[in-house]
């Protein structure tokens, strides 16, 4: 297990459409530990490949509901959003790629997320609120689009608007 190190913008990775994984080794489980090791050292609540200069689709989320509650980490490889809820909401997110900014987000309330686990078995996530914000967030890095193409608005943040957004 090793940190990578953390791209940030205007690193030309972080607009490119990642390629889809197609082999599912041992270099790929190494990868995916390696992702959670530098999100939890940044730290940080998601991390796209492309973030780390690898153009793959491959996004790592590790987020806890309540602060001091053992955070879910999930792997997802080849993610795709496969439904919807009608109802969208607002929220403030950051990134790791782009230092020093936030902004305000309308995304999903609730999604349904399908794709593959790190040993390539498929898997199915229901998300909702701010776990399904953060992997709207991270989904959106795989085509290269970055939080601020959906902000509508984008600010430099008071230390204690920096606490907890998704990256
Ligand atoms: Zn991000």
């Amino acid at each position: 297990m090793a940190l990578r190190e953390i791209v940030v913008i205007p690193a030309e990775v972080l607009r490119k459409k990642a390629h889809k994984v197609s082999n599912f080794s041992k270099e790929l489980v190494a990868l995916v530990d390696d992702m959670f090791d530098t999100l939890r050292n940044a730290p940080g609540v998601g991390l796209a490949a492309p973030q780390i200069d690898i153009s793959e689709r491959i996004i790592v989320v590790e987020y806890a509901e309540e602060e001091g509650e053992k955070p879910q980490s999930f792997a997802v490889i080849n993610p795709e959003i496969v439904k919807t809820s009608t109802e969208t909401e607002f929220g403030i997110e950051g990134c790791l790629s782009i230092p020093k900014i936030v902004g305000e987000v309308e995304r999903f309330s609730a999604i349904q997320v399908k794709g593959f686990n790190k040993f390539g078995k498929p898997i199915k996530i229901k998300a909702s609120g701010w776990l399904a914000r953060i992997f709207q967030h991270e989904i959106d890095h795989l085509d290269g689009i970055l939080f601020t193409d959906r902000a509508t608005r984008i600010w430099q943040p008071s230390q204690e608007e920096t606490a907890e957004l998704p990256e």
